[in-house]
């Protein structure tokens, strides 16, 4: 009689490669999540299919960082070496990239800066441009999908332009459409490298108190060509991902956030909650709401709890 049910399909596993380190180096605020070498991303793509996960979500953490996020759409940046390296050993997994330039500025926000005194503008138009670069960059390297989560204005109709003319009208999108300003990407942002340095993400990122804009940055995005929509947190936001799925019927996904990862992990530790029983009903509520896709760092563990 159970309405809801997990399969290994449900998930998406966030993966970090690291252009810094030879040796995989954890990451504090997130236990069992790590930062890793390209010959290491290989092999956790490899034993992530074997265990029946489907795709990876990539995320890079460049070298050097610059005012231009060059490492971005670099045809030997980060990311881009280790979906090479990915696809050759495992083809049939299917690579997410997300793009964003954020891990590649100096100032670590997801735009081009103007600086003007006391005030900075993140310019849209300028970023869309080094957006579009990425993607087809990422594209070219062999991902299957492109994951745009900078919330700009008039990006995935950009990067399905450019995506289609340039060949590449296989590849998919998915589009963080509806991404607030949160206090749960604490621990993402040593994950990623990636604090900004000066201000915060809110002039572009959405107000959590909005959820009638939410729907708007949805239609936006489908209507520009965006194959997957998500939605991001994951729990605080389980209303927003109800509606959306409801109202637009697309492919919805949800990200479940280092913060509301590193919660559980610590009240586990504590002897609070049971990780597993946990996890598990989180995981269920978000597919009861709509989510056709989760992305989570517990996608390993699920798979094998799924089985048990
Ligand atoms: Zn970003």
């Amino acid at each position: 009689m159970r309405e809801t049910k997990l399969t290994a399909h449900d998930f998406v596993l966030p993966l970090f490669v690291s252009e810094k380190i030879d040796k995989q180096r954890p990451i504090a605020s997130m236990p069992g999540v790590f930062h890793l070498s390209v010959k290491e991303i290989v092999d956790e793509a490899q034993r992530a299919q074997d265990l029946g996960l489907q795709a990876v979500l990539l995320f890079g953490v460049p070298e050097h960082k610059d005012e231009q996020a060059s490492g971005a759409y670099a045809e030997n940046g980060i990311v881009q070496k280790a979906l090479r390296a990915i696809k050759a050993k495992c083809p049939d997994l299917v690579t997410i990239t997300d793009v964003c330039l954020c891990e590649y500025m100096s100032h670590g926000h997801c735009g081009v800066a103007r600086i003007d005194g006391d005030h900075f503008h993140i310019l849209n138009d300028e970023t869309v441009e080094l957006l579009v670069k990425t993607a087809l960059s990422h594209a070219a390297a062999g991902a299957d999908m492109v994951a745009p989560s900078d919330m700009m204005d008039g990006r995935v109709g950009a990067i399905r332009e450019a995506l289609d003319a340039g060949g590449f009208d296989q590849t998919g999108i998915m589009s963080y459409a509806a991404k607030f300003a949160s206090a749960f990407y604490g621990p993402f942002r040593e994950a990623a490298e990636n604090p900004p340095q000066f201000g915060d993400r809110r002039s572009y990122q959405m107000d959590y108190a909005n959820a009638d804009e939410a729907l708007r940055e949805v239609a936006l995005d489908i209507d520009e060509g965006a194959d997957i929509v998500m939605v991001k947190p994951a729990l605080p936001y389980i209303d927003i991902l109800w509606r959306v799925r409801e109202r637009y019927g697309k492919p919805t996904a949800v990200y479940h956030v280092s913060g509301e990862f590193a919660m559980v992990k610590v009240a586990a530790a504590k002897g609070i909650v049971d990780e597993r029983a946990a996890v598990l009903e989180i995981m269920t509520a978000l597919k009861r709401a709509g989510a056709d896709i989760i992305v989570t760092y517990w996608a390993r563990e699920l798979v094998k709890w799924l089985r048990e």
